[in-house]
């Protein structure tokens, strides 16, 4: 943690998810209890169905949950909402008389 969060410290941190048993307690600072998704079949299958609830009524879904839970996945998620709502936004600036109306249409969103 030293290094990460650029601790100007001589005592170094440690942050562990793992073999807490085999830590000296008097050395434990603090203890947090963290629930973790639990991937199953039907949860994955729902990930791809993310377009069916993110971009409608222009609400975007995004979040590292989207995929395994860790950092990689949070950006991956983000730059996916990003890319939909340029998307949007440049659907809307199409010069008018390519288009009736500036919505988007459900149809649209859909594609
Ligand atoms: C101890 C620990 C260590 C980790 N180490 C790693 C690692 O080494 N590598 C790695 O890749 N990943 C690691 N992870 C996982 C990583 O932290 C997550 O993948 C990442 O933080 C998820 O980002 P997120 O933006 O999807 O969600 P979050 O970071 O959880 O952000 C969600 C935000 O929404 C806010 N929020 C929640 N509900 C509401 C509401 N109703 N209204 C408004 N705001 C709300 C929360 O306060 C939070 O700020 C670690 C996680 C933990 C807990």
């Amino acid at each position: 943690m030293n290094h990460l969060q650029r601790l100007r410290t001589r005592q170094q941190y440690f942050v562990t998810l793992n073999r807490g048993n085999e830590i000296d307690p008097n050395k434990v600072i603090r203890t947090i209890s963290y629930d973790h998704p639990v991937y199953t079949k039907e949860g994955i299958a729902a990930q791809f169905r993310h377009p069916e609830i993110s971009g409608p009524s222009h609400t975007h879904y995004c979040g590292a949950y989207w995929g395994w839970g860790f950092h990689e996945d949070g950006v991956v998620s983000a730059e996916r909402v990003c890319n939909a709502i340029a998307g949007e936004v440049v659907s809307r600036f199409v010069p008018a008389p390519a288009r009736k109306s500036l919505e988007t249409t459900e149809d649209e969103v859909a594609a």
